[in-house]
Order: structure tokens, then sequence, then C-alpha cells
């Protein structure tokens, strides 16, 4: 399952109300997705933990980047950030990179930004990290918090100075929290009717805490008045949502799939020593390699599941699984060549996921053969196994296979309706 780790990261010396606030927010947010929940993991520190190598890595990334864009990069400004933990590891920290971006005690928020996103390099993607970054340090221009897809950042000390009472200070601040998560997470999609382009995307509902103008009091004390379910207005719900589900790749619950990969390699075991899931495996390519009069042996010893199906004329199907939602096959013939695995062990694997209750997705798998015969047996399953992650079926593909393979999935595609050009890019 695709998890996103949310980091808070709080400045030395920050109040411990703030701390318990953020903390408090974040999960609010959260709670606004049941159906994601599993998918969110909160931690405290910071995520900054990088070896010297890496480190290295992203200083020469950096400096293409800053050529590129005709500006010199500060590498002793860089380093200045990190703190050495244990030798060979350092990490960013919050405090040092605040010291950093403040003058005279005001904190300087945007470069702030620019030195966390520095510290970051070109390795953001879709699992790293999300940081929420807390400073007692007050921001010029009185600006509350900033944020971007790395992460968050908000000033406690500019909402500090606005002398409101701790109950309404504490609602104010969660509120920040929120906001700025709801643009990390895609709300107020620029695709979304109903947003405007100022200071990142914001929604033009007076009602919606992604609204433009929500920092304001009026603003606060009426979303506050009406103590609605969702602070976010139901177009930016979907936004996050859409996000989550597109962007992230989140799962929902009780709609996992079972990952197909395509390796001769070993897969990583998992650190669980349950071995239950083996025996759901063990029941549909025993079975099916007994029917066949093909040789079925299992290595019972591992702790993943590990067969070996031998046909007549000497060639070898390999399944194996590290849990039971995540199957690699391979096969060989008989001189030990790695080759395409038979329709039938594909038919096995749509069985399985059927027997299971679940999609099957596409993992890492490197040819288009492979990929199509996997298609064509969920296709040809009664029920039809519901896909992820399947390739689109253009022309390009359809050249890349065997004849027979391409007559089948053309003929499937069909029969289920498929459209045989799928669509590119977003859906909507
Ligand atoms: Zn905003
Ligand atoms: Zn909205």
């Amino acid at each position: 399952m695709n998890k996103k780790t949310i980091f808070l990261d709080f400045e030395e010396g920050l109040g411990k109300n703030y701390r318990e606030w953020t903390r408090e927010a974040v999960q609010d947010f959260i709670n606004l997705f049941p159906e994601y929940k599993d998918n969110f993991e909160v931690k405290n520190g910071n995520v900054g933990y990088h070896d010297i190598e890496t480190l290295d890595a992203i200083v020469a990334q950096n400096k293409e980047i800053y050529n590129q864009r005709g500006q010199s990069f500060d590498e002793a400004e860089f380093w200045d950030q990190f703190k050495v933990t244990e030798p060979g590891k350092c990490h960013a920290s919050l405090s040092k990179q605040v010291a950093l971006a403040s003058k005279d005690g005001v904190l300087d928020i945007q470069k702030l930004k620019k030195l966390q996103a520095d510290s970051v390099g070109n390795t953001y993607n879709r699992t790293s990290p999300v940081i929420i970054g807390v400073s007692k340090q007050p921001a010029a221009g009185n600006i509350r918090g900033i944020s971007s897809e790395i992460g968050v950042n908000i000033s406690a000390g500019t909402c500090e100075r606005l002398g409101l009472s701790r109950e309404v200070l504490k609602a104010y601040f969660k509120d920040i929290v929120i906001h700025e998560l709801g643009h990390t997470f895609g709300a107020a999609n620029e695709n979304q009717r109903n947003t405007v382009e100022n200071l990142g995307s914001h929604c033009k509902d007076p009602n919606c805490l992604m609204y433009e103008y929500s920092y304001t009091g009026d603003s606060f004390n009426r979303r506050h008045r009406q103590k609605k379910e969702s602070p976010f207005c139901s177009d930016c719900m979907e936004s996050m949502r859409y996000h989550m589900e597109h962007d992230l790749k989140f799962e929902r619950k009780g709609q996992e799939a079972v990952e197909v990969e395509n390796t001769p390699e070993p897969l990583p075991e998992k650190a669980d020593k349950d071995r239950k899931f083996k025996k759901d495996l063990r029941t549909v390519f025993k079975t099916a390699a007994e029917k066949e009069g093909s040789k079925y042996k299992e290595n019972i010893q591992k702790q993943n599941y590990f067969a070996e199906i031998t046909h007549k004329d000497g060639s070898v199907d390999r399944i194996q699984a590290s849990s039971a939602s995540r199957i690699s096959l391979s096969a060989q013939d008989k001189d030990g060549k790695e080759k395409m695995p038979d329709m039938e062990r594909f038919k096995n694997l749509a069985e399985y996921a059927h027997n299971q209750g679940k999609k099957i997705s596409f993992g890492n798998i490197k040819t288009p053969e492979f990929k199509a015969r996997l298609m064509i047996a969920c296709m040809e399953h009664r029920p039809p196994v519901e896909m992820k992650n399947a390739p689109e079926i253009n022309d390009d593909f359809l050249n890349s296979l065997e004849p027979k393979t391409r007559q089948k999935l053309q003929q499937q595609g069909k029969e289920n309706n498929l459209p045989l050009m799928a669509v590119k890019g977003k859906e909507r």
C-alpha cells in the first residue's frame, strides 16, 4: 500500500500547545478521508535523513538547476542546514533552516521554503513524505503559512502576535495547518470550476477553508458558526480525493489489488512471519499443475511462497509471492533460458485474484507480451477480474505482441467493451 508519511517538525523552543494543536489538526485532516486513513502515517521529527553521498548528489543536481536559471547555488548555505547525527548521516534541522532564513528575529518564510526544497533536490516523488515545519519565529509580512507539495511551513510566531484568546488561537492555528495541507493535497485544483489563482489556487466558495480570504476574521467566524462536518466545500474535497487516488495512488480500504510482477529474482521478504497466505496460492497452482500432469514443487522452508511447476518438456514456471497481494510469475525453458509463461499460468493468476475478491494490478512488468496475456486472462475470466494500471491498448502496444496474443486481446477488448484506444491523461 502506498503510504504518505507526514513528518511534524518543530523549531526548538516552540510551545507545547502549538505542537499539540499541529498534531490535532493533522489528525482532523486525515479523518476527513476515512477511505484513505490507512494510507497516512504521522511521525515526529525531521525527514531529511541523508547520507553524505545522497547530499553530494543533491548538491550536484541543484548546481545544474541553478545554472540553467543563470543563478549560482550557495553550497555553504546548503550544508549549513544539516546536522550530523551519526557518522556519515545528516539531517536538515528546522531550527538551523529557520536561523538561516531569518534576519533580526524575523523569518523569511519564502526563503525557508526554498531551503527545504533545495534540501530535497530533485528527489521528490509521490511517495516522498510531507514535512510540516512549525517555527516559533514570526514571519515577515505577517505570513501565517505557506505550502508546496513537499510540505507546509507555519509561523506560530505570527499567529501568536494576533493577540487572540487561547481558545480562538487554537481554532485559528489549526485552520491554518488544515488549509495549507489542503494545498499540499491538491485542494482547489485549477481544473475545479470553483477556483481562483492567487498565491496558489484558492476556492471561490466563501464558506470553504480554501477560500482566498479564509484567514480573515470574517471568514473564520462565519466558518466556525456553521459547524460543518468538513471545513472544505465538496469541490475541494473532490479535488483532494482525486489527487490521492490518481496522483498519490492511494488505495481505498477493501479495494486492494493483487500486484503481479514478472521477475525471476527472489521477492524481498516481509518482516511479519505470517505464512497463512500461502495456502490460497497453493490451492490454485497445485491443482492446476495436477490437472496438467505437471510436477508441482514448493519450497515450504521459505518465508515467501515459492513454487515451481515443471512441464513434461522440461520447462519450468516459477511462482513466488511475498504476501497475499504481491506475486511474481516467470518461466524458463528446458535449458534454463527465461521464456514467456504459458497462458494457463495467467489464467491461474486471474482465478486467484477472483478468489481473493481483489483486482489485478500491473506491477513491475517489462514486456508488453506479458502484460497482454495478463489482460486477456483477466477479461476471459468469468466474471472478469478488474484491472489496475493496465497498459493502454494502442497500435504500438498491439504491434509488439505475438500474433495470437494480439488477436485474442483485440477480440476480448471488443467483447468487454474496452475502448481499444484508452483515453490518455486525466479523466476530467
Ligand atoms: Zn492558501
Ligand atoms: Zn472549496
